[in-house]
């Protein structure tokens, strides 16, 4: 299997199959302005640590160059790439800029030189290799490291956000694992305003959890297990033509699929006039049934229909009379059968292969399909 990294995880946990159609599937996604922006400026603020020429790292500085220069570099490598308007383009090269110049005049007095930028990791977690880039370690003490992330998000974070980012914990795990350091600090940079946001060493049952995290993610994509997962993030999906939930809104408009649209339509009405009558009846029974019991009838009269009240007592017991039915051998008789249960003991291997066969003879596989009316604004929900 490829290695995963962090943004690979986290995309298989919010979709498996948009997982599928990126890394096995190799879809291109569209270019967005926000990812061709954090790039550039990724790349800027390595340039404000390191010397570089034709795009190739000639080795540390050791104070920071002029600010003429950053934005110089800033305008060399400057992509157009995702922009949806040269008016969109503009204002993040003008976000950039003012970025660029605030780093420099919070950052240039004191330099400190780091440890390693875009420091490349590759790490084998019990089997399962995990690769990523580091922005920027910095040196805290001989022994111990700081690990910072650039951020070009919108809004500044919380700290709660900070000590939860599971990027920051891979990081911290892999550079420990592969070198004799203990990472100290962790921080989200967040460029927009300038702002350091750090909080101490994950602890190393977050690092545990991590861990499982990741091998139970190469476990589901080692089973193909690539189900859409629906999610609020859909709606910026790029892959909603390939979706199951989607696709049927990029479908081409037949003669077929204008017939299927009417009878969508059509279906929904109905389900919505049925749950209203429903809702309707429902009421009018409790008030009917009410108004016979106070008369003493026992049927009820309209101008062209009448209305029989019956009643009957249904007799439930509860889970108390097991143990009852149990001493005395006729639990057997009276509980139903749980299938749910037998089919987690049957995929759990609990079960004889000898029962096993036995039981086979007695299961059905019955697919259920149902419609499920979509919820528009104001309006109730209902499956048939
Ligand atoms: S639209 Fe939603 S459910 Fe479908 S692939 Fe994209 S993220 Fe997954």
């Amino acid at each position: 299997m490829r290695p995963l990294s962090h943004s690979s995880i986290s995309t298989y946990e919010q979709c498996p199959l948009k997982w599928k159609l990126h890394y096995i599937d190799k879809i291109p996604e569209e270019p967005k302005p926000y990812f061709t922006f954090g790039s550039v400026m990724h790349d800027v603020m390595e340039y404000f640590y390191v010397e570089k020429e034709n795009g190739k790292i000639k080795g540390p500085r050791f104070s920071a160059p002029p600010v003429n220069e950053l934005l110089a570099y800033y305008d060399s490598i400057w992509s157009s790439e995702g922009y949806e308007s040269p008016e969109q383009e503009e204002n993040y090269r003008q976000l950039g800029e003012k970025i660029i110049k605030e780093y420099h005049e919070q950052h240039a007095r004191n330099f400190t030189m780091p440890i390693a930028t875009e420091h490349y990791f590759i790490i084998d977690i019990d089997g399962v290799k995990v690769r990523g880039y580091i922005d920027r370690v910095d040196k805290l003490s001989p022994d111990s490291v700081r690990i910072l992330d650039y951020k070009t998000t919108r809004d500044p974070f919380r700290i709660p956000y900070v000590k939860k980012d599971e990027q920051l914990a891979l990081y911290q795990m892999a550079f420990e694992e592969l070198h004799n350091k203990r990472v100290e600090r962790l921080s989200l940079y967040h460029l927009r305003s300038n702002m350091d946001f750090s909080v101490g060493r994950r602890p190393e049952r977050m690092i545990r959890a991590l861990r499982k995290k990741i091998l139970r993610v190469a476990d589901a994509i080692e089973k193909e297990e690539f189900e859409p997962k629906k999610s609020n993030l859909c709606p910026y999906c790029d892959y909603q033509h390939l979706c199951p939930y989607f696709m049927d809104l990029y479908a081409e408009k037949t003669k077929e699929k204008i017939s299927v649209e009417d009878m969508v339509e059509e279906y929904a009405q109905i389900s919505l006039e049925m749950s209203r009558l429903k809702k309707r009846r429902d009421g009018l029974s409790a008030i009917l049934r009410e108004y016979a019991e106070e008369k003493g009838m026992l049927t009820i009269y309209g101008k062209r229909s009448a209305l029989t009240v019956s009643s009957y007592e249904r007799v439930d017991f509860d889970d108390g009379v097991r143990p009852l039915l149990e001493s005395a051998g006729l639990w057997t008789q009276v509980s139903k059968l749980d299938s749910k249960r037998l089919k987690e003991l049957v995929d759990g291997g609990a079960i004889s292969q000898e029962l096993m066969e036995q039981i086979e003879r007695y299961r059905t596989i019955k697919k259920i399909t149902t419609l499920r009316r979509r919820k528009m604004k104001d309006e109730e929900m209902d499956v048939s």
